[in-house]
């Protein structure tokens, strides 16, 4: 089978691996769709941990090819896959935070994922999706159930001034999650028109840069960004006692500076949201339930020829996702 393999630091080739075989307790995925991610870059500029040699890909599902003995489902289920392990046993994930789970792994990250033709996941890991949904649409489960543990921090939704910072997939997924929670005013806040326009007929009720002074009156405020600035653009749209999300995610080394003399005379909250704890099978169900609006954000597909170059290359304005279909 092809897989994109990460031979070393900053060298990713297209390969010829062995096919996984099923064992107990994992099964193997026929991949119909995984979708490349800022991750995948940082993992290959070696600003996020991973180990190579490894398969790359956490943004994936597909078919089930050959279920393990213990596996529930049968052969052929379209399933999605919740790429992070956790242990299940350790006192975050008792406490209900797996995601923050010290013994977590994920793949794509640690072990092969889901950038190949098949690939071996763990059972526990497996989300049965119904038949009916889009296969291109199984690489947005995983990206839609982050942007569902932000919403779930963020607190009341339901008449609330949003502003969403960035306009890349993550923040185009907010701005319709929190107009379908029943936001009052949806402010975009994003440099290029492409994605401003984009998210207007996703919901936004406003778009723009931060130079076109976008309101500062904002209850909750989500930064999807992850870019150097972002995060104190962000503050700056709160109101006095607003809540600031960050989903975004910067290189790790990257600091920023904020005034902590403004963070406490506004009283405001300052929130990171990692990972999809607990939102997987919600977000399989928006999926399928058909409520959101996710084939303008598939703005690029891409075949064997083209994955490598769709990791390396930095998105233009117009690339919000783009996905790899093992077949094409
Ligand atoms: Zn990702
Ligand atoms: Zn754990």
């Amino acid at each position: 089978m092809r897989a994109v393999t990460l031979t070393g630091l900053g060298r990713l080739e297209v390969v010829e691996a062995s096919v996984p075989r099923s064992r107990p307790g994992w099964s193997v995925v026929q991949v119909l769709a995984c979708g490349i991610c800022g991750t995948d870059r940082h993992i290959l500029h070696g600003d996020y941990p991973a180990r190579p040699p490894l398969i790359l890909g956490h943004e994936f599902g597909g078919l089930l090819h050959e279920p393990g003995p213990d596996c529930p489902l049968p052969a052929g289920s379209m399933v999605s896959v919740d790429p992070n392990i956790c242990c299940g046993d350790c006192w975050q994930c008792r406490d209900g935070s797996p995601a923050l789970c010290a013994e977590r792994i994920a793949l794509g990250v640690d072990i092969d994922g889901g950038l190949a033709q098949y690939v071996l996941v763990p059972d526990t890991q497996l989300y049965r999706v119904p038949q009916h949904v889009d296969p291109l649409q199984l690489a947005f489960v995983e990206p839609l159930a982050c942007c569902l543990r932000a919403i779930d921090l963020a607190g009341e939704m339901s008449g609330a001034r949003v502003a969403v910072v960035g306009g890349g997939v993550i923040g185009q997924l907010v701005v319709q999650l929190a107009r379908n929670a029943g936001a009052s005013t949806i402010t975009l806040v994003t440099r290029q028109p492409f994605r401003q326009e984009l998210g207007r007929s996703m919901g936004a009720t406003w778009s723009g840069d931060m130079a076109d002074r976008p309101s500062r009156d904002h209850d909750l405020v989500f930064e999807c960004a992850g870019v150097p600035g972002t995060m104190t653009d962000s503050l700056d749209l709160a109101r006095p006692g607003g809540s600031v999300i960050l989903l975004g995610i910067t290189g790790r080394d990257h600091l920023q500076s904020v005034s902590p003399f403004d963070l406490v005379v506004r009283e405001l909250r300052l929130q990171g949201s990692f990972l999809n704890p607990r939102t997987q099978s919600r977000a399989v169900q928006l999926i399928a339930d058909g409520t959101l609006n996710l084939d303008p954000l598939a703005t690029r597909i891409v075949g064997w020829d083209e994955v490598v170059d769709g990791i390396r290359a930095t998105p233009g304005p117009t690339d919000i996702k783009v996905i790899l279909q093992p077949s094409a």
